[in-house]
């Protein structure tokens, strides 16, 4: 296929205004293949951990590889080599300028020196970052939605749930690349997701496009009663953070230190929470 030909192919890809597809992340975690109607992107993935300004080269290499043009650079898509198999496959390279921190000459030598860095690290260094990293995140949340650690009962009702998934729950490519990082699980969907793919599935359910059952969605996840609607929770253990679903007497009581549990009668309840009150969020 010539240059032009190629580049027309392109542009139908783009054109075709599909929504870009995480399909397939490499074993070392490195690289992640994403699909945009038939078409496939490697792009690399963006670590954990990784300083301010390597985020943002690959947020904005990232993003230039699925539109077709940098917005920091305002380059467009250039030679581009396709397969002949039944998957079309193209070495997309979009000529960004030479200061453009997208530009594969100024990432890589950060992704090298990002990836040695952190190798250089203990791993119970790393996961200690990672719990710092889980706690900050958690802190961001909504005060009401947060399940304090310290009520003990919910504290060890969480600990059990996470241990049971880690042992029955698939997970990201990611996370199996690297393993000190936030693991994310959404109750309803249950399968351990990086922060990165955590954010795009949730991205998923807000257009409505990953359903759960009826009555999953408004099962309690705590006590298991069929109770819409739900209150959103979130709880975090060391770098765990689970986001469920709660009844609204369960959720009360997770509010309060164990002991002194008084439970309102069912449907007298004190402050809402979600005001959405499903699952998933
Ligand atoms: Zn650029
Ligand atoms: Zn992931
Ligand atoms: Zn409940």
């Amino acid at each position: 296929m010539g240059e032009a030909e190629s580049k027309a192919a392109l542009a139908g890809v783009y054109s075709q205004g599909k929504e870009p597809r995480l399909v397939s992340v490499s074993d070392t975690g490195f690289d992640e293949a994403w699909a945009i109607g038939n078409t496939l992107f490697i792009i690399p993935a963006i670590p954990t951990g990784a300083p301010a300004l390597l985020e943002y080269a690959l947020r904005v290499r990232r993003e230039a590889t699925f539109t077709g043009n940098c917005s920091v650079c305002g380059a467009t898509v250039g030679t581009l080599t396709f397969g002949r198999g039944n998957m079309p496959f193209s070495h997309s390279s979009i000529p960004h300028r030479n200061n453009c921190p997208a530009l594969d000459a100024n990432i890589t030598p950060q992704l090298v020196e990002h990836y040695r860095d952190r190798s250089g690290q203990t791993l119970e260094q790393q996961l200690k970052s990672a719990t710092m990293q889980t706690r900050l995140k958690m802190q961001s949340m909504p005060e009401e939605n947060r399940i304090p650690i310290k009520n003990a009962g919910f504290g060890k009702w969480a600990s059990e749930f996470i241990d049971a998934r880690l042992k029955d729950s698939s997970a990201c490519g990611h996370l199996k690349g690297d393993v000190a990082q936030t693991w994310n699980m959404s109750t309803g969907d249950r399968s351990w997701k990086c922060n990165e793919c955590f954010a795009y599935y949730q991205e998923l359910v807000r257009k409505g496009e990953a359903l759960l059952s009826y009555e999953e969605e408004h099962t309690c996840d705590h006590c298991r009663l069929f109770a819409p609607p739900l209150e959103t929770v979130m709880i975090r253990v060391d770098n765990f953070y689970i986001v469920g679903g709660m009844c609204s007497q369960c959720s009360a009581e997770s509010q309060q230190p164990a002991k002194s549990i008084q439970r309102p009668p069912r449907g007298k309840k004190g402050k809402r929470r979600g005001k959405n009150g499903r699952k998933r969020r």
